[in-house]
């Protein structure tokens, strides 16, 4: 057990506040308490004698041993009740009383004060404005709500306490069972990291679960989830969406990678099964604590009813489950074992006059065939057949295979008891077949993530105070953003970039291409009879002016003779575009093959939860429209890289597509991971941009390159 195994495990218990008054939460706890709790309850309030029935003490400090004390005294005197109770030896309090950050200035500056406390008496504080907690291995029941949970293996956290007590209560009507369950409520002290470390290394715990409004730490979280979540699921669902940042973003990617993204990059990074709904957050918990993993992607459907039957097909090709193909031998038991009518193929339909023994014999086939990696039982009322004898046998053949099995009794009454017997031995219940086949594909899910193998981030050699410099003059010239005039950033990264000068006079431009123009073709005699042969591209240089394109900024394939015509006619348009604008020059650069290549995006933002996020993507002047684009949070390693590539839509377009010479991908996932590398080290990069990052055959070069620098982190 973890750090936190007096909280959830004390022989003692005080309640600091209790009363006999009715409809009180002090006399709610305390009654919570005396229920079930195997070990002792000890009432405090000096205004009292007694307590239903318990001795009342004038201090906590005055009984010995007590393990955790539950705060529910009113907010004025909450912090005197702690620091008594630290004095007096205890380091786990659970602070019920509300009136804290939640409301008003008063109350926040009382929760700062709660967080000192705690950080000088090392306390473990749940809270405040919490419902409690509870662990039912103990009978523990340290919360005001009306129900007990039964027992279970899934640990809940809840930042909301009011849905804590409507979960338990739904719960119980499905013989839902908890281990843990805690109201998180501010989180002043513990949050959801804590929980879920504490978890990970509890053997009661299977699944973790958990309402989320927002994340304390996102980086901590990230990290704790993901050491714990090879071993043991955590399923979340997070409620609350924030605008905060996209409004304001100036690249591209600040405008797509949102504080919604972040967190689904983050979660889905951390191993976290994301879910949207309530519904399938429960649903993939009772699957997750039941059954075993799925070896294969194949679902066999063994029914009575043909329509339903093709209900669940569908549900099954909606997910990334596959309808299980039998070997010949399966087929044919099913032809010796089924009568004529009946459909011998997947979904196996076993006809409405089916009786039980019929149903158990195909699922034992169904269960036996290789190819099968999980079953969906899926039946409708008839009078040939009684879901109770069903139920008993799909979970004596549920045991004897260990295969995951969902069933699907549909009907309402009549199929309650029978219902109660299956999840009683972990099989879940549905009467929808499309939530079957969901919470299926949840375990299959899982089944990744738990054979997730993380690699360490490569660190590579790259010129640090080079790229200080650059940043560091642009904060001279008193400017947050920064456009190719920073090419040198992405240089002294190892990232490749085609070669290319900043001029300031029409003479320069004209030097600059001839002196670039010779340099490409030196040596590379194949391209000396091409059209574009001496061409270069050239593209205005300023800070005011954000995309380059839009104004008519950038000239590609301009040949030699119009080098320095194109130069003026680039300052003249910026010029009118905003006559104040601060012209650093024109960028005059190589050509890069675009016909043999794909514009991609490679990207930064950084999120004030979760820190650098990169993104990659299919770039170019569409990105924002196309948004084929996929984040993860910075340090990025290669095989990191590597899924990113995979993730976006147009990656058969990088691989070769229609007879395309594939790009060099390796050139394109080193470029992530230098980029991760460059973010990571400099906390002075809000944003960046490299688009285009022109992935060609022969290796990735980025083309343009946008940033914004915050000074202060300089
Ligand atoms: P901006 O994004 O500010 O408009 P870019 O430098 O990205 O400016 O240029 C816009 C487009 O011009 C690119 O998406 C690409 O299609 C093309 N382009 C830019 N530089 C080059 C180059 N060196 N070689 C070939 N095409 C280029
Ligand atoms: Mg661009």
């Amino acid at each position: 057990m973890g750090e936190l195994a007096t909280l959830f495990g004390p022989k003692r218990v005080a309640v600091v506040g209790a009363t006999d008054r009715e409809g009180s939460v002090g006399r709610a706890i305390t009654a919570n308490l005396l229920a079930d709790f195997e070990g002792d309850v000890v009432a405090v309030n000096p205004t009292k004698d007694e307590v239903l029935g318990l001795e009342s003490h004038d201090s906590v400090g005055a009984v010995p041993d007590v393990d955790v004390a539950v705060v529910v005294v009113p907010p004025p005197i909450v912090l005197d009740a702690i620091r008594e109770a630290a004095e007096a030896g205890i380091r786990d309090v659970v602070v019920i009383t509300a009136g804290f950050g939640e409301s008003g200035s008063e109350g926040a500056r009382r929760e700062r004060e709660l967080r000192e406390l705690a950080a000088e008496y090392d306390l473990n504080v749940v809270g405040p404005n919490s419902l409690g907690i509870m662990n039912t291995s103990v009978g523990l029941n340290a919360t005001f709500g009306p129900e007990n949970a039964q027992e279970g293996s899934i640990s809940f956290m809840s930042q909301s306490g009011a849905f804590v007590t409507a979960v338990v209560d739904w719960a119980n009507d499905r013989n839902l069972g908890f281990h843990n369950v805690v109201s998180l409520g501010n989180k002043a002290v513990l949050d959801e990291s804590d929980f879920v470390r504490e978890w990970g290394e509890d053997p009661d715990t299977d699944v973790i679960l958990g309402y989320l409004e927002d994340v304390v730490d996102g980086r901590a979280f990230v990290e704790s989830a993901r050491e714990v979540s090879t071993d043991t699921p955590i399923v979340v669902v997070k409620s609350g969406r924030t605008e905060a940042g996209a409004s304001a973003a100036a690249s591209h990617t600040g405008a797509i990678a949102g504080s919604e993204e972040a967190y689904e990059a983050a979660l889905d990074q951390a191993g976290v099964l994301r879910v949207d709904t309530v519904q399938d957050l429960f649903d993939f918990g009772s699957i997750l604590a039941g059954q075993p993993l799925p070896e294969r992607d194949g679902v066999a459907i063994v029914t009575n009813a043909g329509g339903p039957g093709v209900m669940t097909t569908d549900a099954v090709g909606d997910s990334d489950l596959s309808l299980a193909s039998f070997s010949d031998d399966t087929v044919e038991r099913f032809q010796d074992a089924l009568p004529d009518e009946a459909n011998v193929y997947n979904p196996v339909d076993i006809i409405g006059d089916a009786p039980v023994e019929r149903f158990e014999e195909a699922l034992d086939i169904a269960l036996a065939d290789p190819n099968v990696g999980a079953a969906v039982v899926l039946a409708c009322p008839t009078a040939t057949l009684s879901y109770e004898d069903l139920a008993d046998s799909v979970v004596d053949l549920q045991a004897e295979y260990e295969t995951p099995v969902a069933a699907t009794l549909m009907g309402g009454s009549s199929a309650r008891d029978a219902n109660e017997r299956l999840s009683r031995a972990g099989i879940p219940t549905y009467f929808d077949p499309a939530r079957a086949v969901r919470s299926l594909d949840a375990l299959r899910e899982y089944r990744e993530i738990s054979r997730r193998e993380y690699t360490e981030p490569e660190t590579f050699d790259v010129d640090r105070e080079a790229a200080r410099e650059i940043l560091e003059s642009a904060a001279r010239r008193d400017t947050n953003r920064l456009g190719v005039e920073a090419m040198g950033l992405l240089d002294a990264y190892g990232i490749p970039t085609p070669d290319g000068e900043i001029v300031d006079a029409r003479a320069d431009a004209v030097e600059a291409a001839e002196r670039i123009v010779g340099a490409s073709g030196e040596g590379d005699g194949d391209d000396a009879d091409d059209d574009g042969d001496g061409e270069v591209v050239m593209k205005i240089v300023s800070p005011d002016i954000l995309h380059k394109s839009d104004i008519g900024g950038v000239a590609v394939g301009v040949p030699p003779e119009e080098v320095g015509d194109t130069y003026e006619d680039l300052v003249t348009r910026a010029r009118s575009y905003q006559p104040d604008a601060t012209i650093l020059g024109v960028q005059v650069q190589e050509m890069v093959d675009l016909d043999s290549g794909v514009e991609t995006i490679a990207g930064m933002n950084r999120d004030p939860q979760f820190g650098p996020l990169v993104l990659f993507g299919l770039g170019g002047i569409f990105v924002e429209v196309l948004e084929d684009t996929t984040l993860r949070l910075a340090p990025v390693s290669e095989a990191s890289a590597r899924e990113m590539i995979d993730e976006i839509d147009a990656a058969p377009l990088l691989r070769g597509a229609r007879g395309r010479d594939p790009v060099d991908e390796g050139s394109v996932v080193e470029t992530i991971q230098r980029l991760s590398q460059l973010v990571t080290d400099f906390p002075a990069i809000v944003e960046l941009d490299i688009n285009p990052l022109v992935a060609t055959p022969d290796g990735a070069q980025a083309v343009d390159v946008r940033l914004t620098i915050d000074q202060e982190q300089l």
